[in-house]
């Protein structure tokens, strides 16, 4: 079994080597020429969406590594980004609505099929870990707004102030170049819920994403993230996927859903991921210019990650190390 120490030191030495962003060649090499995404069977294994997932890889990895499940891991890794102040789009910190207050949706779900959400909740930094405790002490999937934040006072989750200093001058001046022409749509780089997926050593799946979700969203609104089959979906006979970017567009095609279908169907993590963007592609009726990536993984440990535009980035945490990758992408 890998250490920690292991990986970490393996982790830096392919960030001193690739500077965390290694080109696809270098990879390979380093890797002893198996290409990412890649096709041989392998676990465990965690990936990841954006940069802050590789911070939240190695929390998932010490569960992983330690012989831990993947349910135990995804919770355990997405709650790094929650809690970092730094990280503007998720949890503590995050980004808030246009009323100035910072809504958060999260899910989870296990390889038993089982699965918990809740949605608009405000006030509680961790909302995957209440996702987990409706998923786990419930009958039910998703609680949503006060409801949420009432469970997650009754089963003991600290109330806190969410809004960072930071988030409150960004807010301040959103509001001030507000125009009648505004759409309420953030700058590109605010898209960046973390979503993660992760095939244990008992060959489990589980997935998490958590989100405050678009930046200055209309109050009350809910995307992808939350949503069972949208901002995520495992099927442990098959896989798992997790999404992130313009919600309203995974919503509509079932992203997650639709990537985890194409993988029963027998296409590869990489070419399910391909065909659920061009979904959303079609739908849109034409070239999108929104955003909107997927990530997924196979039985085998076989990954796919891919972005409609340019930029998006996904973290691989395995046996050989801990690396930030860029992603392919369609348009
Ligand atoms: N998918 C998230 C949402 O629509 C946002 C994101 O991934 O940046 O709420």
């Amino acid at each position: 079994m890998l250490t920690r120490r292991h990986f970490l030191k393996v982790s830096a030495a392919l960030g001193a080597i690739g500077g965390f962003l290694p080109a696809r060649s270098l990879l390979a090499g380093v890797l002893g020429g198996r290409s990412r995404p890649g096709a041989d069977s392998r676990r465990p294994l965690v990936i990841s969406t954006w940069k802050q997932g590789v911070a939240a890889n190695e929390a998932a990895w010490n569960v992983l590594s330690g012989g831990g499940s993947a349910l135990g891991a995804v919770e355990a890794g997405v709650m790094v980004p929650e809690a970092d102040p730094e990280i503007m789009s998720v949890g503590y910190g995050g980004l808030p609505d246009e009323e100035c207050r910072v809504t958060l949706d999260a899910c989870i779900m296990g390889p038993d099929g089982n699965a918990g959400s809740v949605a608009f909740v405000q006030g509680y930094k961790h909302p995957i870990s209440v996702a987990r405790k409706v998923m786990e002490e419930t009958d039910h999937v998703m609680i949503v707004g006060a409801g949420a934040a009432e469970f997650a006072r009754k089963h003991g989750f600290p109330k806190e102030e969410l809004l960072t200093e930071e988030a409150r001058k960004r807010w301040l001046e959103w509001k001030a170049s507000m125009s009648d022409r505004d759409d309420w749509l953030p700058p590109e780089e605010d898209h960046d819920t973390i979503g993660m997926v992760a095939l244990d050593g008992s060959g489990d799946l589980a997935g998490a994403c958590t989100t405050s979700g678009l930046a200055f969203k209309i109050h009350g609104r809910v995307g992808d993230s939350p949503i069972i089959g949208s901002g995520m979906y495992v099927d442990n006979e098959v896989g798992a996927a997790a999404a992130t970017g313009r919600g309203e567009a995974v919503i509509k095609t079932c992203g997650s859903f639709l990537v985890v279908e194409l993988m029963r169907q027998g296409l590869s993590p990489q070419k399910a991921c391909k065909k659920a963007l061009e979904r959303i592609i079609k739908k849109s009726g034409g070239r999108p210019e929104f955003q909107v990536a997927y990530i997924a993984v196979n039985r085998d440990g076989e990954i796919g990650a891919l972005s409609l535009q340019k930029g998006f980035q996904y973290a691989l945490g395995e046996e050989s190390g801990n690396r930030l990758m860029d992603s392919e992408y369609l348009l």
